[in-house]
């Protein structure tokens, strides 16, 4: 579903990813791991609208970093970006609700104005979804009248009503209180579980990554340095690097 072909992206002159090849297959939950710095955040912008300076980026099959001319791949333009992030929906740390509108409101803002839907249409997906995340209840209530648990549940709901092929989660319980993270995992673990989304994770919580990740990269200076099933690279990594990472971790 997404593939990382030889991808490399550079600030000036520092090098964040260095030659980086990932596949994520359909339905696959892929969490990202590493030290502070090592571009973790930086593979999920790449699937939004930022150029990359080497290699080619694959969005179910299209690439999207390039478009095609006269048989060659030649970079995209914004337009062509544009589009192809329209399949790519995302959640961010701070949850960047819209604070003007309601629960509802901001999951049905992007259906009506960026695909088309009709308000009755949008108003309707909203609402499965937002009962998807347990959050149907104060569908009404503004951003400011939640918690940071209930914030985050409905930018999941909001970045899920663009039906995006894939979902990319940064960090999205690193700024929420203890007692509120739980039910933001949980909602995540429906949806791979129950609706086997393909997911990209990139989190600081170990256990939650073990528990429901099929494959867990860890990244150092902008390169897997070693990936696996999480049973076999948390209890039996095989790198120096990894090693000293998870037990800094623990
Ligand atoms: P953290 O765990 O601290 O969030 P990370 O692994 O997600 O770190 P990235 O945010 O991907 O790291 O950043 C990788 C490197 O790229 C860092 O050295 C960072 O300073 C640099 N970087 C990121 N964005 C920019 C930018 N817009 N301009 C210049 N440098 C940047």
């Amino acid at each position: 579903m997404v593939s990382f072909r030889n991808v490399t992206k550079r600030y000036g002159d520092l090098v964040v990813l260095d030659g980086l090849n990932l596949d994520v297959a359909e339905g696959e939950m892929v969490s990202i791991i590493g030290p502070s710095g090592s571009g973790k955040t930086t593979v999920l912008r790449m699937l939004m609208l930022e150029r990359i300076q080497g290699g080619v980026i694959y969005v179910d099959g299209a690439p999207l970093s390039h478009m095609e001319r006269g048989g060659k791949l030649v970079p995209a333009n914004s337009r062509h970006l544009r589009a192809g992030r329209e399949q790519i929906g995302m959640c961010f740390q701070h949850f960047n609700l819209f604070p003007h509108m309601t629960a509802l409101g901001n999951c049905m803002e992007g259906p009506v104005q960026v695909l088309g839907l009709s308000k009755q249409a949008a108003r309707e997906r909203a609402e499965d979804l937002l009962e998807m995340v347990g959050m149907i209840d104060k569908r009404d209530e503004h951003p400011a009248r939640l918690s940071g648990g209930q914030q985050q549940r409905v930018a999941i709901a909001r970045a899920l009503a663009m039906r995006p092929k894939v979902l990319l989660l940064d960090e999205v319980t690193s700024a929420l209180d203890p007692e509120v993270i739980g039910e933001v995992t949980e909602v995540i673990r429906k949806l791979v579980q129950k609706y086997r989304l393909t997911i990209m994770m990139v989190t600081h919580q170990m256990g939650f990554a073990a528990d429901i990740s099929d494959r867990v990269c860890f990244f150092y200076d902008g390169r897997i340095e070693e990936e696996g099933a999480p049973a076999d690279l948390f209890s039996n990594p095989q790198k120096e690097r990894t090693q000293q990472f998870l037990s800094a971790v623990k």
